[in-house]
């Protein structure tokens, strides 16, 4: 059986996604801790949840101070401190062989009965787990950016994940004030399958010539009535986040998917959006 009595949240990762997954366990009353590699990274998961919690409090949309919910949050670098939490959500990197390494750790620190979730945008959760003595309490729980905003969270399920860790998932993500639905462990399962090529095409109607990208947007924003156009949106979710998902749909479904070849030119330049201040537009 999987614990389902939930007080304290690790989160592994405190970039744009576990920044704000900490952010919302916080608000809706949960004691975080979250982890990343080095103190700078923590800091800044800080300053952006700072920012974030002082937008939200001006807009009235808050039902306690930033500092109250704030202070719920505990940073650190070291991942045992993660060994008294009662669920982990992972949100590091796209990659694989990080994420395993992750899990591998997580099986070795955590209880037996602490559902281990993952945020991956499109890697297999079957494969994450295979590694694992217990599989079986590993699920997708794919929240959404930005977290604080975005009100859907999609719950994965992989080859060994029990109906008792979808269940919880559910209602972990629907305690954290999220609404939810459900995938299978397909390939970008029910979102990222149909966004990304979506975004794919916008880049390569950009460098192909077809509309500057003001245009492309444009055509997008106030054609289909969707409230970002593609390149926008792939500022703010991360040109390395886009390729690395776009790559692995590409790896598992084939042509259709290949990434653009400006998505990888400005990954390889270092400009990965509004993170590093450029990407297809430029940001303070
Ligand atoms: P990010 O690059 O902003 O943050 C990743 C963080 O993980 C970094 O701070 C990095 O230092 C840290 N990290 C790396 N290895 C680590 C380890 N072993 N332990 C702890 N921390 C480690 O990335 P992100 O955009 O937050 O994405 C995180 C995950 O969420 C990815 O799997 C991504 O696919 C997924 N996701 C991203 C978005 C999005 O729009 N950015 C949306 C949904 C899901």
């Amino acid at each position: 059986m999987i614990r389902d009595d939930i007080d304290r949240i690790g989160v592994i990762g405190a970039g744009t996604m576990g920044s704000g997954i900490a952010q919302v366990a916080a608000t809706t009353g949960y004691d975080v801790v979250v982890r990343d590699v080095e103190a700078a990274y923590v800091e800044s998961g800080f300053e952006t949840i700072d920012d974030s919690l002082a937008r939200l409090a001006d807009r009235d949309a808050l039902t306690e101070s930033p500092s109250t919910i704030r202070d719920r949050i505990d940073g650190t670098t070291d991942l045992e401190d993660v060994a008294d939490c009662d669920v982990v959500i992972e949100a590091v990197l796209e990659r694989m062989d990080v994420k395993r390494e992750v899990f591998a750790d997580l099986e070795r620190i955590c209880d037996e009965d602490v559902l281990l979730a993952t945020n991956t945008s499109t890697l297999s959760i079957t494969s994450i787990a295979s590694a694992l003595d217990r599989p079986d309490r590993v699920v997708g729980l794919h929240f959404m950016n930005p977290v604080p905003i975005m009100d859907g969270v999609e719950v994965v399920v992989g080859e060994k994940t029990t109906a008792q860790a979808v269940e919880l998932a559910h209602d972990l993500a629907e305690e954290m004030g999220k609404t939810t639905w459900e995938s299978d462990d397909k390939p970008g399962f029910v979102t990222n399958r149909i966004l990304m090529p979506w975004i794919n095409e916008g880049i390569r109607a950009y460098d192909e010539g077809v509309a500057s990208k003001e245009d492309v947007d444009a055509g997008m924003e106030l054609g289909t009535n969707v409230p970002m156009g593609p390149l926008t949106l792939a500022d703010h979710i991360g040109l390395d986040v886009c390729l690395h998902a776009t790559e692995t749909l590409y790896e598992e479904l084939g042509d259709r998917y290949k990434p653009a070849y400006l998505l990888k030119r400005k990954v390889e330049a270092g400009d990965l959006g509004k993170k590093t201040g450029e990407g297809f537009y430029s940001y303070d």
